[in-house]
């Protein structure tokens, strides 16, 4: 008998190229790994890309969310929301600071945060005195949540909006780039490598208010400045070339990373291009499934970070749990994004019980993660549907 060797197909992975590794060598080469040129070269391309005023690059998106709720003041004694459908940083960045967190159940065609939830969930906070400070909308696969309709009560409640697009970078709300902070005071992206561009590891903030980019560059280096003006201790007679104002970390990127990521921003809009036209693939090839393939908001151009499906469970004998399993021993590595972040043990122990978020948990129980990534060939999505249509098969 002849073993077939299967093929297994991630749910993502990153796209290196030659220019890619050069660009990495030349800093290995020169005289600065860390703290040098490339890092203020990568975040003034990623600032001009998304037409931001300032951009401050990290060495994750997790510290990206971490000091960006620093940076608007966030607590204890303060609360910060965010979607129950997203990686745990998005919450996890409130807690590090002393502040609470509350989730706002998602909307059922776009999986993001609903704005009616929210609509809802504020009028009631604002009776119990309970508003956020900030809320943090996330724009799930690359999908731009409803930031205008955000932004409107952002300003009828008096809170503050770091846009957590992580998935997002090269995708479009209204015909602008996600990163123009036009309805938030942050946004953050990440660049872990199943990410749309990478640096190995590594996140970026973007503003366009100088007050906040001051506080963030403070906060992503041991709260220490070399400015004469920020200084608190006016120098007379002893040497003060640097001063510590403030308690920060170093979050900072390296030089190294940032020359992947400088060189990555060239293929970007590149890699969206591809991506769409894999979810266009499988929006066709998938339509006779028992499954629904996702829902696009016409004010959105997504950056098609992951590619989600839900099953009819109804119309199929197997349990997503098996489709799952089915898949996976067939070499398709389908993922599952998210599980409510509430659900995780961690959140149980705070208190918040299975099922505080209906739709939330209905998707969970039905959502699964295709594989999408801009290397992936016409014919290993072919591959990926004719597994999957064996799967479902009653
Ligand atoms: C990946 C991700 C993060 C964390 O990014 P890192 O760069 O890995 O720290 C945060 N939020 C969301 C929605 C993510 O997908």
């Amino acid at each position: 008998m002849t073993k077939k060797t299967m093929i297994t197909i991630p749910y993502a992975r990153q796209e290196i190229n030659e220019a890619d590794i050069d660009a990495v060598v030349s800093v290995l080469k020169s005289e600065f790994l860390t703290q040098g040129s490339i890092v203020s070269a990568f975040e003034k391309s990623v600032a001009d890309y998304c037409d931001a005023k300032h951009a401050i690059s990290v060495n994750s998106a997790t510290s990206a969310l971490h000091i960006a709720c620093l940076a608007l003041g966030v607590g204890k004694g303060d609360i910060v929301w965010t979607s129950p459908i997203t990686f745990v940083a998005s919450a996890n960045c409130a807690l590090y600071c002393g502040a609470e967190i509350d989730f706002v159940d998602i909307d059922p065609y776009t999986y993001n945060l609903s704005v009616e939830c929210l609509s809802k969930k504020l009028e009631l906070a604002e009776k119990n005195g309970k508003l956020p400070k900030v809320l943090i909308p996330v724009h799930l696969c690359g999908q731009s949540p409803d930031m205008a309709s955000i932004y409107a009560l952002s300003k009828k409640y008096g809170f503050k909006i770091i846009e957590d697009a992580s998935h997002a970078i090269g995708g479009k709300y209204k015909g602008e780039l996600i990163g123009n902070c036009r309805y938030s005071h942050i946004t953050v992206f990440s660049f872990h490598p199943v990410k749309i561009i990478t640096t190995g590891e590594g996140g970026m903030l973007l503003t366009n208010q100088s007050s906040i980019c001051k506080s963030i560059s403070l906060f992503r280096s041991h709260g220490i400045t070399s400015e004469r003006a920020d200084m608190l201790q006016k120098p007379a007679k002893e040497i003060w070339n640097y001063q510590q104002i403030e308690l920060g970390f170093n979050y900072r990127m390296s030089d190294i990373h940032a020359a992947l990521g400088l060189s990555q921003m060239k293929r970007l809009d590149e890699f969206v291009t591809k991506r769409h036209i894999i979810a266009n693939n499988y929006d066709q090839l998938l339509s006779n499934l028992p499954i629904f393939t996702p829902f696009q908001n016409k004010d959105s151009y997504s950056s098609y970070h992951l590619y989600l499906i839900r099953l009819k469970l109804h119309e199929i004998t197997k349990s997503q749990k098996q489709v799952y399993e089915d898949l996976r021993n067939n070499g398709i590595m389908v993922n599952l994004h998210y599980i409510p972040v509430y659900r995780q043990p961690y959140y149980k122990r705070k208190g918040f019980k299975v099922g505080y978020c209906p739709n939330a948990e209905s998707y969970f129980s039905e959502v699964l993660t295709l594989p999408m990534y801009p290397a992936l060939e016409k014919t290993e999505q072919d591959h990926v549907i004719k597994i999957l249509s064996k799967v479902l098969e009653k």
